[in-house]
């Protein structure tokens, strides 16, 4: 009613005329698209200097980028009478007319970039063509834009930008810490770098340190393992097809990850298309079905894969920063990397032979009842057959990484086997024999199947545990520290310089969960002291700490919230818990169903999965 007085005795606000936007709000407005962070700018400055031809690219970051990114190319340089040209809006040298837009071959076209960034920093220009004696500068910062001036310096462009977003506090409020900007930008020089390796290039901060540093000239594949680590190199397939026609014109080249190495975050995953790094889903989603039942669903598979896909096929302008394209044939494309992928770790033999459970298996003796075409759902007499298949059938190495939620869904959804998919005959009258006189069973040595008085549990252990652990951890660090245990000798994890920068940023939630861990040179971490809880547990401190830097690395982790601390429990709760796949004893099992009485919640893990149906 109030709500209705309000609006009646509100007078329409009084029309205004329609005018075009000032310049400088205009590319303020594009810059919100094309600008957002440091990276963006190193992204944007750095495809520049490629389309110039450079063979050498230096990066230069203070403060994260945030006071400075200063981008210095061998390149074709900028003619003095173009500088101010450079930085006017849509002003491009590499397109002419708008059917050109159909087959791009420059990483720039949108002459937007210099615009949007001079919108919203303190840009400086220097530059020199080959056959000019002298370079030339121009300074642009807001709407205000300098006269082209004689400057010193040799062929090629230097472009500075400072003091990012200096005119728009709102958008400087929303960078994060130097750490986090720092290591961004380093993100988008090793995509860019991997996908270039003919071009130089090195990253270098706050003058002194370098974070990257790549010859010119390499091959793609010296290229990915100096940016992936040359000590990956075992652990690396290589993958390569060739865009016959039959594949339409793509081919691929790629290294990819034994499972082994896959990572708690999406870093380790660098895809490319035409040069371009992307995000994207088609291609993500073809290599995770390529990895399903190999890793752990929560982690992503490393691997640098590229794709050349003729021009006309795949649409790049869908995306201010183009980071996404769209395909024309996407199906076609998401096949080529699935097959391609999952062939090259069959023949790496990692993928199970059989995987549960969609493939039944063929067995000389019937695994349940007939097979004579008479078919019949498991009866009271199969339940130990149907134990005994599942058991047996799992592929051999599953017992550390088996796709349990794939089995779970099955026993959800209770499904048998697909040839007994005919419809159940009346519930059995007879109860069943071995589970009865077990009272507690351990099927595939991951769930519990448990007799209760009104029916039948199956209880997940590693959800179940995982739970568990989570509430007492939970419980304990609100009294505080966590018990740590001192190591004898130091765990080291090999690491990255912006990784130990990280590391300084994490000290006190370390602290807080009993981890001692500091920088024992540029590129090692060392671990002191780890959590007496995940010590008995026999949770590794390297593997752990480094999991741990995974995760902070992702920008929705700010180290010192409640979030932070509670993920980091989960981590914890879930490495310390009982794997599916590890053979409990009967004391054992008792146990963990006895906790299931004794913790809140425990009806789902901590991610939420159900431990009990
Ligand atoms: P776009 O890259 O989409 O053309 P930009 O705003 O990024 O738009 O750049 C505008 C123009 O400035 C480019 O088309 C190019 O001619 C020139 N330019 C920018 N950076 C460089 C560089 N590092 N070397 C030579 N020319 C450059
Ligand atoms: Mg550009």
């Amino acid at each position: 009613m109030a709500a209705h007085q309000d609006s009646a005795t509100q007078t329409a606000p009084a029309r205004r005329p329609i005018r075009p936007l000032p310049t400088m709000v205009a590319n303020q407005i594009a810059a919100g698209e094309v600008v957002e962070r440091p990276a963006s700018v190193v992204k944007e400055l750095v495809e520049n200097a490629i389309d110039a031809g450079a063979t050498r690219i230096r990066v230069e970051l203070e403060a994260g980028g945030i006071e400075l990114v200063r981008i210095t190319d061998d390149g074709c340089g900028i003619p003095p009478d173009e500088l101010p040209l450079a930085i006017a809006p849509h002003a491009t040298s590499k397109l002419d007319d708008a059917e050109q837009l159909e087959r791009i071959a420059t990483l720039g076209f949108r002459g937007e970039a210099l615009a949007s960034v001079s919108s919203v920093a303190r840009v400086s220009i220097r530059s020199r063509t080959a056959d000019s004696a002298s370079a030339h500068e121009i300074d642009a910062a807001g709407a205000e834009v300098s006269a082209v001036r004689p400057a010193s310096g040799p062929p090629g462009t230097t472009i500075s930008v400072r003091t990012l977003f200096f005119n728009t506090p709102a958008r400087r409020k929303f960078l994060r810490t130097p750490t986090t900007e720092q290591s961004r930008c380093a993100d988008v020089v090793r995509d860019i770098a991997l996908a270039h390796p003919a071009i130089g290039f090195d990253l270098v901060t706050n003058s002194t340190r370098t974070l990257l540093s790549a010859p010119a000239g390499q091959s793609p594949r010296a290229r990915a393992l100096s940016i992936l680590g040359q000590e990956l190199e075992p652990e690396l397939l290589e993958v390569s097809v060739d865009g016959g026609d039959d594949e339409r014109g793509v081919s691929l080249w790629g290294l990819i990850g034994r499972p082994a190495i896959a990572r708690g975050n999406a870093r380790g995953q660098h895809l490319f298309i035409n040069g371009r790094a992307v995000r994207d889903k088609t291609i993500q989603h073809a290599m995770r079905e390529a990895y399903r039942g190999l890793i752990d669903p929560t982690r992503t598979p490393t691997a640098v894969l590229m794709l050349e896909v003729p021009p006309i096929a795949v649409d790049v302008n869908v995306h201010p920063a183009k980071s996404e394209v769209r395909f024309r044939d996407q199906s076609m494309v998401h096949s080529l990397v699935h097959r391609t992928v999952r062939d090259a770790l069959r023949a790496a033999d990692l993928v199970p032979a059989a995987a549960l459970p969609t493939q039944a298996p063929t067995r000389e003796t019937p695994a349940f009842g007939a097979r004579d075409g008479v078919t019949s759902a498991p009866s009271a007499g199969d339940a130990q057959a149907f134990v005994d298949f599942l058991k047996h059938d799992a592929p051999q190495q599953a017992s550390a990484r088996f796709d349990y939620d794939a089995v779970r869904t099955s026993l959800e959804a209770g499904d048998t086997p697909p040839e007994h998919s005919a419809p159940a005959p009346p519930p059995a009258p007879s109860p069943l024999p071995p589970m009865r006189s077990a009272r507690l069973l351990q099927v595939h040595n991951s769930y519990v199947i448990a007799e209760e008085d009104d029916g039948v549990v199956i209880v997940d252990q590693h959800a179940l545990h995982e739970r568990v652990m989570f509430e007492e951890l939970m419980g304990r660090v609100e009294a505080g520290p966590l018990e740590s245990q001192r190591l004898l000798s130091p765990g080291v994890v090999p690491t990255t310089p912006e990784r130990i920068d990280r590391l300084g940023e994490l000290g006190p939630l370390l602290r807080r969960i009993g981890i001692e861990a500091e920088p024992m040179g540029p590129r090692t971490i060392g671990v002191h002291a780890f959590p007496t809880l995940l010590f008995e547990r026999g949770v590794e401190a390297e593997a752990f700490v480094s999991d741990l830097l995974d995760r902070a690395e992702t920008d929705d982790f700010v180290p010192d919230s409640e979030a932070a601390l509670h993920e980091v429990l989960d981590m914890m709760a879930c490495k310390a818990a009982v794997k599916a796949g590890d053979k409990l004893s009967e004391g054992e099992l008792g146990e963990l169903l006895a906790m299931r009485d004794r913790v809140e919640r425990s009806t789902s893990c901590p991610h939420g999965r159900p431990t009990t149906v």
